[in-house]
């Protein structure tokens, strides 16, 4: 195995993927080997993917689409406030 040394965005500082499936990759990766559980995003700044730790609270995020059980907005997991 080669490691490919990665480049990071210059306006987040975060590590760039080119393409979603190699940052879910390092996302799982991050999960399994240090237990530590990260969200893709698109970054819209430089236009990559990102990971991020915290998870996405507002709608629209790219890994909703991907995700292996999609979860519809209709079930309302969200607790409603006031
Ligand atoms: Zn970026």
């Amino acid at each position: 195995m080669h490691y490919f040394v990665p480049r990071r965005c210059s306006a987040s500082s975060k590590i760039m993927y080119h393409d979603q499936t190699s940052a879910r990759r390092a996302a799982e990766e991050s999960r399994v080997q240090r237990g530590v559980e990260l969200w893709v995003y698109r970054c819209e700044l430089c236009g990559t993917w990102h990971l991020t730790s915290r998870a996405p609270g507002s709608e629209g995020y790219a890994s909703k689409s991907t995700a292996s059980k999609p979860r519809s907005r209709k079930r309302g997991y969200k607790p409603r406030r006031r």
